[in-house]
């Protein structure tokens, strides 16, 4: 679909007879198989053509893991076995929706700080490696392999001594509650030595959520320079070096997506340096956004259709109790639309200007803000594009009380 004032991006979805379609599926008839709206609907050949772009650009040897928070359907994950080479969970929730498959154990990581003694109990039994974030949850890991009569995996989670630079969310560098610090980690391989665990390597993620190719090469860069020196206090060669990941999608007007080509190309030239000094590592990419968010949309009927004072209100079944991102709630800064149409009058001329509402009493519930739609009335389905990512399960579902959404994936 090409982009107009309605969608400003070219979108990844099909349109036929003045719907949108979603795995070929027009979209008033995915809703009747739903059996509701509001839904997510995620849709398979997106998920293969993304993981396809990311093979083709980068080194065959970086080895792709996907970050399961950014969307955790059980049937999803299910999918993504066949696209990726491992999973990185970051809950005791996520690692039974990926131990449900048939990932090996060893391609499983579980990053996350605060790990009880349950959790680092239940990845030991499991065989994954634990990405570990303190000197305590080193200690308890390797009292539990006491315990449990097993070795434990470990990788060491690092907070680098850089930034990700231009970062939605920067998640590495200054004081940080996820990982060792960079400057503590030869004391904390050092004692490491004196324990019963095996060590993996390192897992050095700086940030998310980014559109700038050179900030994500910096990155990989410095990555790269750290594990060199912290390798010389390794207790063992390292197997696994897990580079973080980071790679954005365009949500707002004027956003252009991510130069993969440039990330890859980039990538490519640092590996040969890489490969001689690590001879024995696996390289990941881990991602989660990157993989999931273009390939879902949100959906919602509209009940109303409502004017207030010349403002035109659609007040829809759906809302921030299942979308909160959308509503800007969920680490905006600024509140501004996701990418949303009128699914079932794509391409309609734009009736003006309308906002879309969710039903739950707060202001904040707010799909999008007077936005160029196409004319809407009650009963149309309003699409929230950009959707696949930190969607249902990064809402708060139990607000207000409102009935749930369902997923489908297809
Ligand atoms: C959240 C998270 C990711 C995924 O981030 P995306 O922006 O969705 O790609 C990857 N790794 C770690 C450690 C995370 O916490």
């Amino acid at each position: 679909m090409r982009a107009t004032a309605q969608h400003p991006f070219d979108l990844s979805f099909a349109v036929a007879d003045n719907s949108l379609l979603v795995g070929g599926v027009p979209l008033a008839r995915l809703a009747e198989r739903a059996g509701q709206t509001p839904f997510y609907a995620y849709d398979r050949a997106l998920l293969d053509a993304r993981a396809a772009q990311l093979r083709a650009a980068l080194p065959a040897d970086i080895h792709l893991h996907y970050a399961v928070k950014a969307n955790p359907m059980p049937a999803l994950v299910q999918h993504m076995v066949g696209l990726v080479d491992g999973f990185d969970v970051a809950s005791a929730g996520e690692l039974k929706t990926v131990l449900d498959t048939t990932m090996p154990a060893e391609k499983i990581s579980f990053a996350g700080p605060g790990k009880t003694a349950k959790e680092l109990r239940q990845a030991a039994a499991a065989g994954i490696v634990v990405n570990l974030e303190s000197a305590r949850e080193m200690e308890a890991l390797a009292k539990i392999g006491a315990e449990l009569g097993l070795v434990p995996k470990v990788a060491v989670r690092v907070n680098p001594d850089f930034e990700l630079k231009s970062s939605g969310m920067k998640m590495g560098g200054g004081p940080k509650q996820f990982g060792v610090d960079a400057e503590q980690v030869p004391h904390l391989l050092a004692r490491m030595k004196a324990l019963n665990l095996a060590f993996y390597g390192f897992h050095i993620f700086s940030g998310s959520q980014n559109l700038r190719a050179e900030a994500i090469m910096e990155a990989q860069e410095k990555t790269f320079e750290l594990a060199r020196r912290l390798a010389l206090h390794a207790p063992g060669p390292v197997r696994l070096l897990n580079l973080g990941g980071g790679f954005g999608i365009p949500y707002f007007p004027g956003e252009q997506p991510l130069d993969l080509a440039r990330v890859g190309e980039h990538l490519a030239g640092l590996m040969p340096a890489a490969r001689s000094d690590f001879p024995d590592a696996e390289f990941v990419i881990e991602l989660g956004r990157y993989f999931v968010g273009e390939a879902g949309i949100y959906v919602a009927r509209v009940i109303e259709r409502k004017i207030s004072r010349g403002q035109v209100f659609l007040v829809v079944d759906g809302g921030l109790h299942h979308h909160l991102s959308a509503s800007g709630n969920f680490g905006q800064v600024i509140r501004k639309n996701y990418p949303a149409l009128v699914g079932n009058r794509v391409v309609a001329e734009i009736g003006g200007t309308a906002s879309v509402v969710g039903p739950l009493c707060t202001p904040l519930d707010i799909l999008a803000d007077k936005m160029e739609l196409a004319h809407a009335q009650e009963g149309d389905l309003i699409v929230v594009l950009q959707s696949g990512a930190y969607g249902l399960t990064a809402s708060p579902t139990a607000f207000l009380g409102h009935p749930g959404a369902v997923e489908i994936l297809v």
